[in-house]
């Protein structure tokens, strides 16, 4: 069956895709911060961004 084997070979191409930081040859890691931005007193929208996390920025996010 075709099914299976597509499926084994989307995991392998995942796990080949890293990227590696240019300054401190660590691995990236790519991390979902939340934070709230209040338009006004009754409305407070929750965003996300994708935080790219290596040595170089390692401590000031997570001291
Ligand atoms: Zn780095």
């Amino acid at each position: 069956m075709g099914k299976a084997k597509t499926f084994g070979a989307k995991i392998a191409h995942r796990e080949k895709k890293e990227n590696k930081c240019p300054v401190c040859g660590e691995a990236i890691n790519y991390v979902k911060h939340y934070f709230s931005e209040k338009n006004n007193k009754h409305n407070v929208k929750y965003k996300n961004k994708m935080e790219a996390i290596c040595n170089c920025n390692r401590e000031d996010l997570f001291g």
